[in-house]
């Protein structure tokens, strides 16, 4: 079935673009379009063709359905079927509203002409994906829309309004009512005045010293393109457009595509984007499933975490309220939500208007009879299982039938928290990560009892309040903390070894990482490290934890709360200093220990922390606590400072290719002699099966 419409109204063929939701330009639209287009050619009563969307979208681009499948590059391909309307004998008018990217606003520019909405959104965002446009954007861009126009639209990726084009050539007119009347209206003109047809193809791209120019544009993008090349390659197709014929800077813009299609950065981009969209899909959980409404919220616990949680729903116009032992602690959580919003507003990122708006949203209470007509409550109060209790027998007892009941806790069983109440079903976590008013993840984590509406209601409320939810089944640890464990664990033994704390976070920081482990470990705090271990110890002595950071915990070596943990710091400030104490106390404690410190290479201290994630990750994945190994990079990605190009520990894995990293890990193995390292059942397997873990 084809998915573009052909009309014709008066003498002018009007091809709709009807692949839902977005218009992706798939295959069966593709060659619509063009069916279209050889129809009004040779229609003699057709005079004119307008290409047109809907209010939503004129289209978005390439159709996602059809990523990696033959159908996406089958004939008539996007460059094939822009060039035909292009080349159509009578003029083509786009008719453009709502999204218009990628693809979509390529095919745009072979039109003829283009009147638009002004808040119709056009993008070149390809290189969001570690692409250049493909379909000829990066030729007609620039002899359109002037080289630095077209620059911008492709290094910044970011959606502009059409508006921004006025005065430029790329609108011929802009519409503020209906777009299909104007379109044929403007069509009758353009055949009326017999205005010649514009084939942007057949333009000069004019820009004396686009050399100068050039230079200059290459060395900004080199400061903000970081380690992704492509917008390095967006100058290097507009540089074609200058010196070249369209065909050739055509041929020069699919050598670079095809190019930055092998590169790990844009597989890690592309993977980021897939895994974006699987993570908010639950596979026993259809897409359809009734939702709860969520209209007011309540909070418990003012802390660090409960400020921060609230905070999210009053930026998203949902009214919470947040409860407290007592006056003094509601007071202090309200003062700093208020401050936060008071620094964003110094900033120039928040107004007046909408911090009291926000604020206006908050209410406070000491008691539960506040919560009686609350949606969704959250708890966030101390980490101890008995005032888990205490709250939740009290959550049972006051909260309205069907009103969700969430945990923010990080380590405690979410089972036992839910069968303290009576309706196990209405019980979730939600697991959100310090500062929870900035951080992107949420972790939503499903108990044996959970609702399937529950976790429908929770997804959708996540992506309301702007967060990156990924559900994990109960576990300790859940999935991110659980990896980081061995993270950390692996860089004790690498400090035992012969590594300082600053060389190991200086190798993982180079190779990528947001922050080292030992950073990391005194931004947390090193006392919540401890306290795990000294759990594990009673818990799972087979655990092998080097006991270095038992002594500097033992010191009171809590990190920046104490101004003393792995590093040193100065009052009031946040830069980690090498401490020589620190380095001569692990000289002292190798000797104890009998240990001939060797030097350690970079190498293989990204290899040992990194593996230690994935060989976590990938039992994760199969004991079906993490629905899908890309789960695992999302999480990682948005919550733990994993370096975006990279992609995540499982596809970091599969790029190094899953049998060496096997290799490295049996290697481990035998020098450490920890059973950890034995690679994961599903790495063997995958191995053997010559499958990747992604
Ligand atoms: P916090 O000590 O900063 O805040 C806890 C607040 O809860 C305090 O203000 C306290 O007065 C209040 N409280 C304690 N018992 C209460 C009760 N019975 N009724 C009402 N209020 C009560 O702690 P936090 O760091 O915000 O942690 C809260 C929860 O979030 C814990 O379960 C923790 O594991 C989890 N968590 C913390 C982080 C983090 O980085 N801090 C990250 C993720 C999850």
């Amino acid at each position: 079935m084809s998915s573009a419409k052909y009309e014709v109204h008066g003498s002018t063929a009007v091809i709709t673009l009807d692949n839902p939701p977005v218009n992706g330009l798939g295959y069966d639209l593709r060659v619509g379009i063009v069916a279209g287009i050889d129809k009004a050619s040779a229609d003699p009563a057709v005079t004119a063709v307008v290409m047109i969307g809907n209010e939503r979208a004129f289209s978005g681009g390439a159709d996602i359905r059809e990523f990696g499948l033959p159908k996406a590059y089958a004939l008539p391909n996007l460059p094939a079927v822009i060039q035909i309307v292009e080349n159509c004998p009578k003029p083509v008018v786009a008719a453009i509203s709502g999204v218009c990217m990628g693809g979509g606003f390529e095919l745009t520019l072979g039109a003829h002409f283009r009147i638009a909405k002004p808040d119709a959104k056009i993008a070149l965002p390809e290189v969001k994906l570690g692409l250049i446009p493909g379909a000829g954007g990066t030729q007609r861009g620039p002899r359109i829309l002037g080289v630095e126009g077209a620059l911008n639209l492709m290094v910044k990726g970011d959606p502009v309004p059409a508006s921004a084009f006025k005065g430029t050539p790329l609108i011929d007119e802009f519409v503020e009512g209906d777009l299909l009347p104007a379109a044929l209206a403007f069509a009758d003109k353009v055949v009326a005045e017999q205005r010649p047809i514009r084939r942007i193809s057949e333009m000069k791209v004019d820009y004396p010293n686009h050399e100068a120019y050039l230079q200059f544009a290459r060395n900004m993008i080199k400061g903000v393109a970081g380690p992704f090349p492509a917008p390095a390659k967006c100058a290097d197709a507009i540089a074609a457009s200058l010196t070249k014929s369209f065909a050739e800077g055509m041929k020069v813009e699919r050598e670079l595509f095809i190019g930055l299609m092998g590169t790990p950065e844009s597989r890690a981009l592309r993977h980021l984007f897939a895994a974006e969209r699987a993570a908010s899909k639950i596979p026993d959980i259809p897409d359809d499933t009734p939702v709860r409404t969520i209209a007011k919220v309540g909070v418990i616990g003012a802390g660090t975490m409960g400020g921060g949680i609230s905070m999210n729903f009053l930026n998203a116009g949902i009214p919470v309220t947040m409860l407290e032992m007592k006056q003094e602690a509601l007071d202090k959580g309200v003062a700093i939500i208020r401050k936060n919003y008071e620094n964003s507003m110094k900033k120039g990122k928040l107004t007046q208007e909408k911090l009291d708006q926000r604020m206006g949203l908050l209410g406070t209470t000491l008691s539960y009879d506040d919560f009686k007509d609350c949606d969704l409550i959250i708890e966030a109060v101390f980490e101890d299982i008995g005032v888990k209790e205490a709250v939740f027998r009290k959550l049972d007892e006051i909260a309205k039938p069907g009103a969700i009941l969430a945990s923010n806790t990080s380590t405690l069983d979410v089972n036992k928290i839910a069968n303290f109440t009576q309706r196990p079903q209405d019980v979730v976590g939600m697991h959100f990560f310090s500062p929870a008013n900035v951080m992107k993840l949420l972790e939503v984590v499903r108990g044996a009892a959970t609702a399937k509406d529950v976790m429908a209601t929770v997804m959708q409320v996540a992506k309301k309040i702007r967060k990156t939810a990924v559900v994990s089944g109960v576990c300790d640890g859940f999935i991110g903390n659980r990896m980081i464990e061995h993270y950390g664990r692996v860089a004790g033994f690498l400090l035992e070894e012969g590594a300082t704390p600053a060389q190991v976070d200086k190798a993982l920081e180079k190779w990528g990482m947001a922050m080292g482990p030992f950073r990391m470990g005194d931004l947390a705090g090193n006392d919540i490290g401890w306290a795990i271990r000294k759990r594990r110890y009673v818990e799972k002595p087979n655990i092998k934890y080097a006991k270095f950071a038992d002594k500097l915990c033992e010191q009171g070596r809590y990190g920046q709360k104490t101004g003393k943990g792995w590093y040193l710091y100065k009052a009031g400030e946040r830069k980690a200093i090498p401490d020589p104490e620190v380095d001569a106390m692990l000289v002292e404690y190798r000797k104890e220990l009998g240990i001939t410190p060797r030097k350690i290479s970079d190498a293989e201290i990204v290899e040992r922390c990194i593996y230690a994630l994935v060989n976590e990750g990938a039992r994760i994945v199969e004991e079906g606590i993490a629905a899908r190994a890309s789960d695992i990079d999302m999480i990682y990605l948005t919550g733990y400072g994993f370096p975006m190009f990279r992609g995540g520990p499982m596809l970091y894995a599969d790029e190094m290719g899953l049998y060496n990293v096997a290799r490295r890990m049996q290697a481990f193995a035998a020098s450490s002699g920890d059973a950890f390292w034995e690679p994961a059942p599903l790495i063997a397997k995958r191995v053997a099966e010559g499958r990747s873990l992604t």
